[in-house]
C-alpha cells in the first residue's frame, strides 16, 4: 500500500501525448506531434505523398555526359514524401 500520490507531472509545460494507430500495420503509435502535424497525416492515412526528385549532379551528369549521363541521373534520384519530407527512397548513391 501506498500511501499518498505518487510522482505525477502537474502543471504548465506537461507534454500532451497523442496516440495513433497505423491503419496499415496496426501498429500504436505515441507521440508529442498534435494530429494536423504533417507526419501525422501521414502516419493516419497510412501513405506517403511520393514525390521522386533528380539530384542536380546527377542532372548535370545526364546534361554533360548524354546519353549515358541518363544512367547517373537515375542513379542520383531520391523519392522524397511531399507532404511531411520522409525519404521513401534515397537512391542508390545514398
Ligand atoms: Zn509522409
Amino acid at each position: 500500500m501506498q500511501a499518498g500520490p505518487s510522482y505525477v507531472p502537474v502543471g504548465h509545460g506537461s507534454p500532451t501525448v497523442y496516440h495513433y494507430i497505423n491503419p496499415i500495420t496496426q501498429e500504436h503509435v505515441a507521440s508529442l506531434l498534435p494530429p494536423d502535424h504533417p507526419e501525422m497525416i501521414c502516419l493516419q492515412s497510412g501513405q506517403h505523398v511520393r514525390e521522386t526528385n533528380f539530384g542536380v549532379l546527377g542532372i548535370l551528369a545526364a546534361v554533360i555526359w548524354f546519353p549515358l549521363g541518363i544512367g547517373l541521373c537515375l542513379l542520383d534520384r531520391r523519392v522524397k514524401c511531399k507532404r511531411c519530407g520522409h525519404v521513401i527512397d534515397g537512391g542508390i548513391c545514398n
